[in-house]
């Protein structure tokens, strides 16, 4: 393969950025990196991410929802789009290349045929999405929801930790919810992202780069266990326990989880004990079950067999039991005939055949399978860790995603 100049670092760049982007003032903490939406931080990296798509051969815009978008022409002005991106905002005390990583392998696969000179039939636009991790107000994935065209119900008097609400932030930057429906993309034929693995399953079977078959659906519940509250000398039989009763119920979601170790978990990660005290039995308690699966219909099962098994728990014990479904986010296969153009892409260029990863963790590509075919590439990341400082991937794997897309683009534009 003849390979140009830009081939064997833009890779290397596009992680050298995102530790360049990783410290103040594009982090809102003095150590570390922390993103949040609309904040400082935010403002100060779209400036920087405009500047660098600029040098790229884009045409820069942020959008009504404060996603940033570089546009390279396709061979013709109405040209369709093939779309790069992922999220530019981070957790608190964050890893540098969660979401930053995928924006910036998008900048330099624009860079690479930029520097060539090279047009196609599609144009390319690298997108950047502002809230994704919804880590400063108590929101998700409003970016990629207002690019997919998505209707959305937001109480912009939501506030952060500060007491800022949305609404004011959003005024900040001259944005309001009103025209987020606005920042819908159009005419997009495809959307591509590459993403850290955020798992050890890359990293344990010694391969740089998999596919991802798909993103899990995601469901959560509040389950409220109402008992007797009583003195701690209360004889066992007389009692009605919340607390043994939330116990057993956390042991049994756990070996419900359990049954299928490819694809599902349960979490039960949040219990509170109403006057919980030494010398009192517990009399109400609050937990969250949060359940995850790729396979359509794996998740409603699971919740109805959880559902069922509390139900014959909680009568067995005498505790009055409710249950409230508090999230609902529907999963996204990727598409079958952009992960073969991606396989075929990742072989030729890196030499290794990607395995296919099923993504238990939420990403925009979810949301953007509303909008087109998606696909999505993950690349290794040390030991599976992320949303923590000690995230870390390597160059070269970074290297071979890089050649992965740009192999890939060519595939997609031969294929039209
Ligand atoms: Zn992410």
């Amino acid at each position: 393969m003849i390979q140009d100049m830009d081939f064997p670092t833009g890779g290397v760049r596009a992680k050298a950025r995102c530790d360049e982007l990783g410290v103040a003032p594009f982090s809102d903490q003095p150590d570390g990196l922390f993103r949040p939406y609309l904040g400082p931080a935010h403002k100060a990296t779209q400036e920087r991410l405009s500047q660098w798509m600029t040098e790229a051969g884009m045409r820069v815009e942020t959008d009504a929802v404060g996603n940033i978008i570089g546009h390279y022409a396709g061979t013709t002005p109405d040209a369709p789009v093939l779309l790069v991106g992922s999220h530019v905002d981070s957790v608190r005390d964050g890893g540098r290349y969660d979401g930053m990583l995928g924006v910036l392998l998008g900048i330099e696969l624009v860079s690479h045929f930029h520097r060539t000179g090279r047009r196609f039939a599609f144009a390319l636009e690298v997108i950047g999405f502002g809230d994704e991790e919804g880590s400063r107000f108590p929101t998700y994935m409003m970016g990629s929801r207002s690019a997919a065209g998505l209707t959305q119900q937001i109480d912009d008097n939501v506030t952060d930790p500060e007491g800022v609400t949305l609404r004011d932030a959003l005024a900040a930057w001259g944005l309001e919810t009103s025209r987020f429906m606005t920042a819908r993309r159009q005419n997009v034929l495809a959307y591509v992202e590459a993403h850290i693995e955020q798992a050890p399953y890359l990293d344990r079977a010694a391969l740089p780069l998999g596919l991802v078959r798909g993103i899990a659906s995601q469901c959560r519940y509040r389950v409220t266990l109402t008992g007797q509250a009583d003195h701690a000398g209360t004889a066992m039989h007389e009692r009605r326990d919340a607390l043994a009763a939330a116990a057993e119920a956390i042991t049994a979601i756990e070996k419900i989880g359990a049954q299928d170790p490819a694809d599902l978990v349960t979490t039960v990660g949040w219990v509170s004990v109403e006057n919980g005290a030494p010398n009192i039995v517990p009399g109400r308690v609050v937990l969250t079950i949060d359940i995850r699966a790729v396979t359509p219909g794996v998740r409603e099962d699971v919740a109805q067999q959880i559902g069922d098994t509390l139900q014959t728990l909680c009568i067995r014990r005498h505790i009055g039991l409710e249950i409230e479904r508090i999230q609902d986010l529907k999963g996204a296969l990727c598409d079958k005939r952009l992960n073969t153009l991606l396989k075929q892409a990742i072989e030729q260029s890196s030499g290794t055949t990607p395995p296919l990863l099923l993504s238990q963790a939420g990403h925009d590509a979810m949301i953007m399978a509303h909008l087109a075919p998606m696909t999505m590439l993950f690349i290794r990341c040390k030991d599976g860790i992320s949303h923590n400082p000690a995230e870390s991937v390597d160059d070269a794997d970074v290297e071979a995603a890089h050649q992965a897309m740009v192999t890939f683009v060519e595939r997609f534009g031969e294929t039209m």
